[in-house]
């Protein structure tokens, strides 16, 4: 076992890193801030490469590896948290099911100007009555006049206020067999957008209402009977939210280990304190085993999708990782940390959302019972008898 990478993705890392250092590390506490979508820095990566690493070249893509994503994704986040998202976009979300599972037309049509950073696509899974329990969605597809009429909602979808195009998971007949996916416009008729609101990490979602919205059937991803694939798919989004969390946990920890190397109180150097030099061996670990799970899932999974075992443990862990160690760090940098002079108090609060974003680390540690007892455990009520 060799945990080094080849000398191809040192290459790879290297120029990203450069890349980054150059173009995202200035503004990088700017666009923390703003809640739109940084659309100039996604037509940068398109340039660079770094959109649709893991997606074939036939169809646009790097034809790379999941693996080369991951590194893009923390290495790109160590110079700017924000721009990490643009990564998790154009490689990690609903842009490798379109990739994975979308015709021609819908490629054709869609995955050339997502992949040049001109517009993004959003995923719409949650509903108000659906969140955890996602197979209990609502959104109806009604078959009418060569195509289906859309009625539901979603909320809580990240890059609702400005996604040209979005992934919304539709129920075509009854239980989870009856569930499949469209594609929507997010600007074509029947689609209605609620009051903005923002979530804990500044980002802006609006609840999407489709009121009798038409698509055509030419705009179905995954007919009735193709939940099971969408959540395959979404393995990769959940690869994508771990590497973000335990990349933002690293990025506050390179803060706070410089700012202890040169802030002294009591006339000593903060890292000359053994109660602080113990919680930067806890955040070293933290990461380092985080690190390992989430590059077992990621290279693991080849050209394909991760599995949901390994991708579950990954998870998990770098989300409870990520958060804590970007927590301690705020700590040690006292209150210095907790102003927006700087951006670890922005990767404890980005952290804290990918806890429950994605599948929370409950429903996750559900799917690792079922690995560990090699059987399902329903979640419902028992049936009336
Ligand atoms: C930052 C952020 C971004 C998001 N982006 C998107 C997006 O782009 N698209 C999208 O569709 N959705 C998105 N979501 C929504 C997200 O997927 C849901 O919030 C999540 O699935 C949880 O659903 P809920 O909020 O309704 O909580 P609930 O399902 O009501 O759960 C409440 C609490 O109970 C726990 N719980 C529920 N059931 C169980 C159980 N069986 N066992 C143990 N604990 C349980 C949960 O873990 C949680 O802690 C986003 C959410 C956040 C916070």
């Amino acid at each position: 076992m060799d945990f080094r990478f080849t000398p191809e993705q040192e290459a790879f890392r290297e120029s990203v890193r450069r890349f980054a250092e150059k173009n995202l590390a200035k503004g990088a506490r700017e666009r923390a801030h703003a809640s739109d979508y940084p659309f100039e820095v996604a037509k940068l990566m398109a340039g660079q490469g770094l959109l649709g690493i893991s997606i074939a070249e036939a169809d646009g893509g790097q034809g790379g590896a999941l693996i080369d994503a991951v590194i893009a994704i923390e290495t790109v986040a160590s110079a700017c948290p924000r721009s990490a998202d643009v990564v998790q976009a154009g490689n990690f979300g609903p842009i490798r099911v379109l990739a994975e599972y979308g015709s021609k037309l819908q490629k054709d049509r869609y995955l050339k100007r997502l992949l040049a950073g001109e517009s993004v696509i959003s995923v719409g899974m949650t509903e108000p009555e659906a969140g955890s329990a996602v197979t209990d969605l609502q959104t109806t597809a009604k078959p009418e006049g060569g195509g289906y009429r859309i009625n539901g909602s979603k909320i809580f979808t990240t890059h609702s206020k400005y996604a040209e195009l979005m992934l919304v998971y539709v129920r075509f007949g009854p239980g989870v067999d009856g569930i499949g996916s469209v594609l929507i416009d997010t600007k074509g008729q029947g689609v209605r957008f609620g009051k903005p609101s923002t979530f804990m990490s500044g980002e802006e979602w609006v609840q999407t209402y489709f009121e009798n919205a038409f698509v055509s059937a030419e705009m179905v991803v995954l007919k009735e009977g193709g939940f099971k694939k969408q959540i395959a798919g979404f393995n990769v989004e959940r690869v994508g939210n771990a590497a973000r969390s335990l990349a933002l946990g690293r990025y506050a920890y390179e803060r706070a280990r410089r700012w202890a190397m040169q802030r002294k109180q009591f006339g000593r150097l903060l890292c000359e304190f053994q109660g602080l030099q113990w919680k930067f061996a806890e955040m070293k670990t933290k990461l380092d085993a985080g690190q390992l799970l989430l590059y077992r899932a990621a290279a693991n999974a080849d050209r394909g999708f991760p599995s949901a075992e390994e991708t579950a443990i990954a998870k998990v862990f770098c989300n409870q990782s990520g958060f804590e160690v970007a927590n301690e760090s705020l700590q040690v940098m006292g209150g210095l940390g907790y102003t927006q002079e700087e951006l670890v108090e922005y990767c404890v609060r980005r952290c804290r959302g990918w806890m429950i974003a994605g599948g929370s680390i409950e429903i996750l540690k559900n799917r690792i019972a079922e690995s560990v007892f090699e059987r399902s455990f329903s979640q419902r009520p028992d049936p009336v008898r």
